[in-house]
């Protein structure tokens, strides 16, 4: 595939109950590499979203639900097992469906879905459990709390790494013993296809995994999350559709996970090595095209180093090349769409109109040939404006960052921290002292040092403001995706 189908679009369906199924209704998937047409999807209507949280509620009820921690474990090790032996067509599923280079599919986002997998078996099987023995002036008690499983839990993820988000969810969820209907965005349809064979051929039971596809609002992912059947959601994706979602959630009281939008900052001080404070904001500002919401769209830098920082990242940026993702040297990626291309092109027009100078790119790259028909950007590098300038506080999810410079500490942590969001902070110095006061002084979900991207799955995730609610990763997932019964036994 890469991006470069022949014939017919392969229409992609819903999983549910164990089997694959198409309603009425069909939507198209374009290429983000030449805007061909690659997939028609089936749209789930509210009858089959019905049916799939139905079969969902009734895999509880099954074999499922008696299986016990390490069964599960068990099966969470076999869908690891089965997502690396069909390594090659994830890869292929997933850069058809984001254009992203076939080198980052191989080494990040299809590894990751295995990865999520086998460290969730672990996590769960491993887990403590509380216990107290109470003493009162009139006797003695065991408390022991008891994790058990919320029950049928609805996954709508975003686009911009398809499988890792939607593994990184359903994992945890099967491990503490749920059931899932999931809804990935409708710009990445195929990996989610896929990951449905993957539970059937890893003996994952009928009903425990169930997909459906289409869109948010009116469509599959508002029906699902305003189900009433469903009893926790995890959601990924937009700050304004967490907001959405949070309504609908409000009816039924049910829990929330929610990983949202950032601005995030990073931090160069003139004590950095300078050459790494490059390279690593290099990577933080246009890895995945600029779409992670952990990309660095807001760079402060100290004022003895930032003519030198801005004039070097400006030239990387510049020598940022799109080649075709199949080739292995690839590196950069398109935008998702069209639509998302418009919208990110809509920011640089404001920036210019903030009064921004446009250090590099601002525009579209040119081909002569197919890609002239994708969604590409040019990596941007901005710089000149205050930060109450829209382009340093609304998320634009492309490959851009604008440059300001600080002059001390307590200057750089206000600035980072001037923002609605608080997902990630990067910090660039040597003064360890300093590193650790970044760690306590910056608000945001995670703040790297020296380091961007390096993600251990035991350690939690989430942002605060309106980069979320809640955390996962290691325990805290489980936290979410169970719930906890305490049980008290007179010993008396
Ligand atoms: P989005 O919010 O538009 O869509 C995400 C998912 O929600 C899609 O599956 C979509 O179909 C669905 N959806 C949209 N409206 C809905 C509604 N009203 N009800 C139910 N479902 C609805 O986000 P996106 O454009 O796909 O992804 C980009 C966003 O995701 C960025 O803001 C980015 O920062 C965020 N993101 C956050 C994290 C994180 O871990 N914090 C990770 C990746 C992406």
């Amino acid at each position: 595939m890469a991006g470069r189908p022949v014939g017919e679009p392969e229409l992609l369906r819903g999983f549910i109950d164990g089997g694959f199924v198409a309603g009425g209704k069909t939507f198209t998937k374009a290429s983000p590499v030449t805007g061909e047409i690659l997939f028609e999807v089936a749209e789930a209507d509210e009858s089959m979203v019905d049916d799939a949280v139905a079969a969902a509620r009734a895999a509880l009820n099954g074999p499922w639900g008696r299986l016990g921690e390490a069964g599960r474990a068990a099966v969470l090790r076999r869908v690891a097992d089965e997502l690396e032996r069909r390594f090659d067509d994830l890869v292929t599923a997933e850069v058809a469906d984001t254009g992203k280079a076939i080198s980052q599919a191989r080494t990040l986002d299809v590894p990751r879905g295995a990865a999520n997998f086998r460290a969730f078996a672990e996590i769960a099987a491993s887990a403590p459990t509380e216990s107290f023995t109470t003493v009162t002036p009139t006797g003695r008690a065991l408390n022991y709390a008891l994790r058990k499983p919320v029950g049928v839990v609805a996954i709508v993820v975003p686009w911009n790494l398809p499988l890792l988000l939607l593994t990184w969810k359903v994992a945890p969820a099967l491990a503490c013993g749920n059931a899932v209907v999931v809804k990935p965005s409708e710009e990445t349809p195929a990996s989610a296809t896929l990951l449905a064979e993957v539970m059937a051929a890893a003996g994952v039971p009928d009903g425990v995994f169930n997909l459906v596809h289409g869109f948010g609002p009116d469509s599959a992912g508002e029906f699902l999350t305003r189900h009433p059947g469903v009893d926790a959601i995890t959601f990924t994706g937009e700050s304004r559709t967490g907001a959405t979602i949070m309504r609908a959630a409000a009816d039924g009281v049910k829990a929330v996970s929610f990983e949202l939008g950032g601005k995030n900052a990073g931090l160069v001080f003139a004590d950095a090595d300078l050459d790494a404070a490059v390279a690593g904001s290099v990577r933080s500002s246009f890895t995945n095209g600029g779409q992670v919401c952990l990309c660095t769209e807001r760079i402060y830098v100290q004022r003895p180093v930032f003519d030198e920082f801005a004039e070097r990242l400006a030239e990387r940026a510049a020598g940022l090349t799109f080649g075709w993702p199949s080739d292995e040297a690839t590196v950069n990626m398109p935008l998702i769409s069209a639509e998302h291309r418009r919208k990110v092109l809509g920011c640089y027009d404001l920036a210019r109109a903030e009064g921004a100078t446009v250090l590099t790119g601002g525009g579209v790259p040119t081909f002569g040939d197919a890609r002239d028909g994708g969604a590409y950007v040019q990596p941007t590098v901005l710089t000149g404006l205050g930060p109450a300038t829209r382009t340093n506080r609304e998320e634009i999810f492309g490959p851009v960052c604008h440059l300001a410079p600080f002059d001390d500490e307590q200057e750089a942590f206000a600035l980072a921290n001037d923002s609605d969001y608080g997902l990630a902070a990067t910090v660039w110095t040597r003064d360890v002292g300093r590193a650790h006061r970044a760690g306590a002084g910056l608000a945001a979900g995670i703040v790297w040092v020296n380091t961007w991207f390096l993600r251990d799955l035991r350690t939690p995730f989430g942002g605060m403001r309106a980069s979320g609610i809640g955390r996962e990763g290691g325990t805290h997932s489980l936290d979410f995706y169970s719930e906890l019964t305490n049980v008290c036994v007179d010993l008396t």
